[in-house]
């Protein structure tokens, strides 16, 4: 009984409308201008309104050092938190973010590709510098930004590859700035088995995906969640962005980055779905442009889907999705993972 007490209370925290949110929102933008340029570009107006609605509800934007400590299981809780991501390292992100940013007391986190700072749209060392003393983190987001999972078929080129892109533009950042490089950002969001494995054995603190949902506690800090905000974005689809929770799934199949021939069925462990019922819940899995059938087993909390056709060699997401009737709520839970072949592509 006392377990089924707490399990119910876990599914409170993550679904509850009421109470503060203990999951964590990260965001991945790319460029903020005065008038948006493209389809990764935000206009300054819209990213202030984003930060104004975040900073009157009290929420708190985490550097990478107090990511890493709230993903730990076992720590205190945090209230409320967010993580705000600028990828690439663009100069209008020290134009016109940064002022904003300081207005409503937040910090961010910059993830750059060495190959691109000091160029004409980039951001130069010295303003790097000045972002980490304002308590910002600049993290590593590979040397020429490529698709990591491009050179899969040839083991040793690969290895020289990834050690370029990886561990020598850490290196490089680490040694232009001073700071110590904790996560690894992947260009695309592609990550694979190997990236994962090069990056936990080179030192990395953790990893930064576009996995759908919010980061938890307790969540791999190889596999921290963000939502890609797009200059097309309304109010009303960045709340959905920011409202999407965190759904904790273990036993995942394929694995988070996993390298398959082919794919017929993907299964997980939905580990805090202790009430599951039709009438309470409209549960759904998808992968990128496929139809499936799944079902849930209760007992075992295991959901098993079958993908109707063929995949093609490339990068696809498995995302999960658990609304709450009641209060329209909504929780996923996503992960990449790669069908082997010469062409991997993604639309990120
Ligand atoms: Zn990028």
């Amino acid at each position: 009984m006392k377990r089924l007490l707490t399990l119910a209370f876990c599914m409170m925290l993550v679904l509850s409308p009421l109470a503060a949110r203990t999951d964590i929102a990260g965001f991945c933008y790319h460029q903020v201008e005065p008038k948006a340029s493209g389809k990764f570009s935000l206009s300054l107006d819209k990213f202030t309104e984003q930060l104004e609605y975040l900073h009157q509800r009290k929420y708190k934007s985490l550097n990478s050092e107090e990511l890493l400590a709230a993903l730990a299981s076992g720590s205190a809780p945090t209230e409320n938190s967010v993580v705000i991501t600028f990828d690439d390292g663009y100069r209008t992100v020290y134009d016109y973010a940064f002022p904003v940013m300081k207005k409503y007391g937040f910090k961010g986190i910059v993830c750059v590709y060495p190959s691109f700072i000091g160029s004409k749209l980039a951001m130069s060392w010295q303003q790097l510098s000045e972002l980490i003393n304002a308590g910002w983190s600049v993290e590593c987001h590979s040397m020429g930004h490529k698709n990591l999972a491009e050179h899969y078929e040839n083991a040793e080129f690969e290895k020289k590859f990834l050690n370029h892109e990886i561990v020598a533009a850490r290196d490089i950042i680490e040694k232009q700035l001073g700071n110590k490089v904790k996560f690894m950002v992947w260009p695309y969001g592609v990550y694979t088995d190997r990236t994962m494995q090069l990056v936990r054995d080179s030192g990395f603190a953790g990893a930064m995906t576009v996995d759908g949902g919010a980061s938890y506690q307790g969540l791999s800090p190889y596999l921290v969640k963000r939502q890609v905000i797009y200059s097309s974005d309304d109010m009303n689809k960045f709340l959905i962005r920011f409202g999407m929770r965190a759904l904790p799934a273990s036993q995942q199949y394929p694995a988070p980055g996993q390298v398959v021939t082919q794919l017929a069925t993907f299964s997980c462990r939905l580990d805090e779905l202790a009430d599951y019922s039709p009438e309470k819940y409209v549960l759904n899995a998808k992968t990128t442009g496929k139809k499936v059938t799944f079902s849930f087993d209760p007992q075992t909390r295991m959901l098993t889907a079958t993908v109707g056709s063929e995949f093609k060699p490339g990068n696809y997401f498995i995302d999960i999705y658990l609304r709450d009737k009641n209060t329209g709520i909504t929780a996923q839970n996503g992960w990449l993972f790669t069908i082997a072949g010469k062409s991997n592509k993604t639309g990120y």
